[in-house]
């Protein structure tokens, strides 16, 4: 017999485990491993955030319960956020929830809005999570096909009738993950027009919202009249700020839909620990200039490697944000094929397309998370493979 539910027993492999096995193997064997495939940031989070947190942490009333939606300090921080950024106006009461990292936040929000059986489009490709947060809640997922000659914009005309009628959710990521695509305010008018018309809930994953270079500024969901009758948005400071092992995010819009997903995290968990809250409070007040400092040394490493590509000429789309650069894969490889090729000769650790889903066969991840010395070495060893380079 087993302890273990169909439903953990049937859940896909983790995406990197195998990877991950493998470069454990190699460096047992004493190869220099340079992992361009863990979607995380590498530099730490910045100090007047860690000084809040131990401030914080040394007051008796900070150990108790934070009350269930999140202390009033972070959602009205979250609030502050939304006006100067993008000059949006939410009620920190009723339009916005903190989560514990917007991966806990989108998973539980299945659960608290779509019945077994209801259909929910999911960006393809795609983060994976998404895809297995509908399957945990009962739904089913259908492909929102994406594809590069477009710039990444959802193809609503490629969705199949049937799917479009059965779904309630749609799942967008803007900047994107793994794509690194990003799009103007035109894409969300048209997101939250189509949600209206087929009568969806739009959510928005916007886990790389402050992360952008050139200029460009990434617009929110929220800024189209009347998004809010349809939509919701999640923020993570996991990525701006360096924190994803603190687990702190949030989500805004929809009152009916923010209610919900508070009722059924209230049977669940007991919201984030206050002193993190509050120091996540401080981050989203602060002028952001450790976001443009993180922004730059991003963007510097993303052009090195994109001149590089070029030079060896592996394609890709230069990105306005992000912490990824997505490539084609040369002529004659398959994803798979490149990234163990990658791994096997190079001793680098790439994340291959297929990862994130069918569309994504034909192309790489690298995550621009090691420093440029180390990029310079991954640089010398990808001038070396064979059969590569033309
Ligand atoms: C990293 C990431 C997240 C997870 O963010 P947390 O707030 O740390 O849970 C969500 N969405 C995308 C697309 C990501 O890449």
């Amino acid at each position: 017999m087993s302890f273990v539910s169909d439903k953990v027993t049937h859940l896909p492999p983790y995406l990197f485990s195998e990877i991950q096995q493998k470069k454990k193997t190699l460096q047992a064997e004493g190869v220099d491993v340079i992992d361009l495939g863990i979607g995380a940031p590498d530099m730490p989070t910045p100090d007047f955030i860690i000084d809040r947190l131990a401030e914080e942490s040394r007051i008796p009333a900070n150990h108790r319960y934070s009350p269930y939606r999140g202390c009033t300090e972070f959602r009205e921080a979250v609030a502050h956020f939304y006006k100067k950024q993008y000059n949006v106006d939410l009620d920190p009461e009723t339009e916005v929830l903190a989560v514990i990292g917007s991966k806990e936040g989108i998973a539980n929000l299945m659960h608290a809005t779509i019945n077994p059986g209801d259909t929910v489009l999911v960006p393809a490709p795609g983060y994976p999570v998404y895809g297995t947060a509908v399957d945990l809640a009962g739904g089913n997922s259908a492909a929102l096909p994406l594809d590069e000659t477009n710039g990444y914009v959802p193809l609503y005309n490629q969705v199949d009738h049937k799917s479009i009628n059965q779904a309630t959710i749609m799942l967008l990521n803007y900047p994107s993950n793994p794509t690194a695509a990003t799009v103007n305010d035109d894409t969300f008018l048209e997101a939250v027009a189509f949600a209206r018309k087929n009568q969806l809930l739009l959510v928005h994953d916007a886990a790389y919202d402050m992360i952008t270079f050139h200029g460009y500024e990434s617009p929110s969901v929220m800024q189209v009249p009347g998004a809010k009758s349809h939509a919701v948005e999640f923020g993570s400071l996991s990525k701006s700020f360096n924190m994803t092992g603190w687990r702190i995010g949030y989500v805004v819009g929809n009152k009916e839909v923010i209610n919900a997903l508070a009722t059924f995290k209230s049977n669940i968990d007991t919201s984030q620990f206050l002193p993190i809250q509050k120091a996540a409070a401080t981050a989203l007040k602060s002028d952001f200039s450790a976001v443009k400092r993180h922004n730059a040394i991003y963007q510097q490493r993303m052009e090195k490697l994109y001149d590089t590509f070029r030079e060896m000429g592996i394609e890709a789309t230069k990105p306005n944000g992000t912490i990824f650069l997505w490539a084609k894969v040369p002529d004659g490889f398959t994803s798979t094929s490149f990234a163990n090729k990658l791994l096997d000769e190079a001793g680098v650790i790439v994340t291959p397309g297929n990862a994130f889903g069918s569309r994504g066969e034909g192309y790489f991840r690298v995550a621009l998370t090691v420093t440029t010395g180390r990029l310079d070495e991954v640089i010398r060893r990808m001038r070396q493979l064979r059969g590569v380079t033309n």
